[in-house]
């Protein structure tokens, strides 16, 4: 098991260029986006030996999100790490008593990254937050809705949805991005696939890397094409931007329970069963294509359903 620290690496040549922070492990059980991370600051380490002509703009930091649910293997200890970020959580965040388990980590994660936010006198600074999904079929990236954020969002070669990030509530990306900041972030979330699928490793280097390229961090004749080539074959027959129009919360109690066998992606009939609760039957409002369908104990989103727009 990799060694759990909040820095897991950072890179720069001193070059002038953006600030990219990229975060993986915000929940327990989603290791893909560490291993990724990892493997990038290795190959950083080791590119300006094999290619001398190889430079990076900037500066990338990498962090490991919620160290005690990454030991434990778990979505979270006591609360979502990546539900937290709101103004009146953040407010106690010196209270003892209030800053326990996972808001504790919230804090540690919140400090580490706000000092480089702080230290940081160059130019742009970019967000990037790498998840896997319990359900599989799909990559996707969610961005925060500004012109720029979907614009490097596009460029990761991965259906782009619109308008999920706004919706759920005390998310690290929107605490960032749509938050008052004395420096303007952009943002990104990245799907990479099911959390178990060693592949998902694979597909988070590749829309890590291409970020990296859209950002100007590193020149495009520097990124190998097998990237590009990794998401595009896995995207195909995805649709290229969709944008949210149901999502279905769970409360405490419902006793929700997803009919089995649903993928990412997958199209959905208006009238069709998709979930029963303590409430009865949970069927589609509108045709759709599924996303994120609760297959996971923990966790309060139940799915959500997208419309294609490209
Ligand atoms: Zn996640």
């Amino acid at each position: 098991m990799q060694k759990l620290k909040r820095i897991l690496g950072s890179y720069t040549q001193g070059l002038n260029g953006p600030l990219l922070l990229c975060v993986g492990g915000l929940h327990g059980n989603e290791w893909a986006g560490i291993k990724a991370l990892d493997l990038i600051m290795k190959m950083l380490e080791v590119e300006p030996i094999t290619n001398p002509s190889f430079k990076f703009f900037g500066k990338m930091v990498c962090f490991m999100g919620n160290l005690p649910a990454l030991k434990a293997g778990k979505r979270y200890i006591r609360r979502d790490l990546n539900r937290l970020w709101k103004p009146e959580h953040l407010k106690r965040l010196r209270d003892p008593n209030f800053c326990r388990h996972d808001v504790r980590e919230m804090a540690k994660l919140k400090q580490a990254i706000d000092r480089e936010i702080r230290h940081w006198e160059g130019d742009e600074i970019y967000l990037i937050d790498l998840h896997t999904t319990t359900a599989t079929g799909g990559i996707f990236c969610l961005p925060v809705d500004t012109k720029p954020s979907i614009e490097v969002a596009k460029e990761m070669n991965a259906p782009v949805i619109l308008g999920l990030v706004e919706r759920l509530e005390g998310t690290m990306l929107q605490h960032y991005t749509i938050g008052d900041h004395s420096k303007p972030i952009k943002g990104v979330v990245f799907e990479s696939g099911q959390h178990y699928d060693p592949l998902s490793i694979n597909r988070s280097i590749a829309g890590v890397i291409n970020c990296m390229r859209t950002v100007g961090s590193v020149l495009p004749e520097h990124v190998v094409n097998r990237h590009d080539q990794l998401l595009i074959s896995y995207s195909k027959g995805l649709p290229k931007v969709a944008r949210l129009i149901y999502a279905h919360r769970i409360k405490w109690g419902d006793r929700f329970v997803m009919q089995p066998g649903y993928e990412n992606f997958q199209m959905v009939r208006k009238g069709e069963l998709l979930a029963k609760d303590r409430h009865g039957e949970i069927r589609a409002v509108e045709n759709g294509l599924m996303l994120m369908p609760h297959y996971q104990k923990q966790g309060n989103d139940g799915f959500f359903l997208v419309h294609k727009i490209s």
